[in-house]
């Protein structure tokens, strides 16, 4: 019953080779900006391109500061530290995510909580956190938030922007704002996808990007943590080892961390930057190719939520079971077009199994059920 999408999908990407989920394309000035690190010597930590990547990014996504980092693990564990997030905390999150957002919150010695997701989003449910805090959580007279039986702080709520559809920003940025909690938006899918009118990651205090080979656009490995100017100093701080500024000598004032982004990748973030846009068209494209031809078919789209547009990273689609599931991932797979089940709950891996969670019913619902699709950049648009 799924030859008719093989053959589809074989149509968009007009091969008889096998189809990968999504691939990275160089159609730009990729080559040229490479080889100019390498001509001038300057491929490592210092460079240009550095500075002109961090400037891209925060201009194309109208934040105040972006800084650029070695992955998009490491940017989310120095915007955990820019927000205050120490041993013993507790962050909230989505159980329905990358693995990356909760080693993360490890990384600083804090633990997750895992609340649900929405279904119309995919992504944290301000409702489901807001009720969860309800049962579980006061705000002390210093104005933390902690958890009443062992008055962990609460300090941190981390959405991630589900395959590119942003989360509810508005009621999210509410829920916080009443409970106290600092804002980290995991945007790592989500680079080219804005929520009414404004970009995903400029609506909490620190947000950051993934630029990994399978993102909407890559640096080989790299990431970005945006903010405003004066968390974006800390930032740039935090990440080139804590130096103190000297001409020659090596001095450290904290804790700091060797994450800063390499200028040869910053050069191919440069080159990659100039064609997001017609990535995200490209993509928005094929969604609505795949909307269209699965109208009526008992596989049911994932399209953007309402008031956002979405860069449609990674097309997905809900199946009816888990058997349903399985029969498309056995068939595809076995064509040579790659299709993925979504994540498994972090709930249920070793490492988080034992952490603080809601009853993530719509999360089990989702995790039997959504599917994602090829959707790198259709052929037409590498011209
Ligand atoms: C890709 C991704 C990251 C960061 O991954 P890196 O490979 O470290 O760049 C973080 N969170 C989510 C949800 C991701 O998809």
């Amino acid at each position: 019953m799924f030859e008719p999408l093989v053959d589809f999908i074989r149509e968009q990407y007009a091969t008889r080779d096998p189809i990968p989920l999504h691939a990275p394309v160089f159609v730009g000035k990729d080559r040229a900006y490479v080889l100019d690190t390498i001509d001038s010597t300057f491929v490592s930590s210092v460079g240009r391109y550095v500075d002109r990547f961090e400037q891209d990014v925060a201009r194309y996504t109208g934040c105040g500061r972006a800084v650029a980092v070695v992955n998009g693990t490491a940017a989310l564990h120095v915007a955990l530290r820019l927000v205050g997030v120490q041993a013993g905390d507790l962050v909230i999150t989505q159980a329905l995510t990358f693995v990356a957002t909760c080693n993360a919150i490890s990384y600083c010695g804090a633990e997750p909580v895992f609340v649900d997701v929405d279904q119309h989003t995919l992504g944290l449910s301000p409702r489901a956190m807001d009720a969860w805090l309800d049962a579980n959580a006061r705000i002390d007279s210093d104005g933390t938030c902690r958890t009443r039986d062992t008055g962990q702080p609460i300090r941190a709520c981390v959405p991630m922007h589900t395959f590119g559809h942003p989360v509810d920003l508005d009621a999210l940025v509410e829920v916080c704002r009443r409970w106290r909690i600092a804002l980290v938006e995991d945007a790592a899918e989500s680079l080219g996808s804005f929520y009414k009118g404004r970009h995903t990651g400029t609506f909490g205090v620190v947000a950051t990007l993934s630029f990994n080979g399978n993102k909407i656009i890559t640096t080989g490995g790299g990431g970005m943590i945006l903010c405003d100017e004066q968390t974006g100093a800390r930032a740039k701080h935090l990440t080139t080892t804590a130096k103190v500024a000297h001409p020659f000598a090596y001095e450290h004032d904290e804790l700091g961390y060797n994450y800063r982004l390499p200028n040869l990748n910053a050069a191919l973030g440069c080159a990659q930057l100039e064609l997001l846009d017609r990535f995200v068209e490209a993509k928005r494209v094929m969604a609505a190719r795949y909307a269209r031809f699965l109208s009526g078919s008992s596989l049911k789209f994932v399209t953007e939520p309402t008031d956002c547009r979405s860069n449609y990273w990674l097309n997905a689609v809900i199946c009816e079971d888990r058997a349903q599931r399985d029969a498309l991932l056995a068939h595809t797979n076995g064509q040579g077009v790659m299709t993925r089940p979504i994540w498994v709950l972090m709930s249920r891996l070793p490492m988080y199994k034992g952490a603080r969670r809601d009853e993530l019913t719509r999360s089990q619902w989702l995790e039997d059920r959504v599917v994602n699709l090829p959707s790198s950049v259709l052929p037409e648009y590498l011209r």
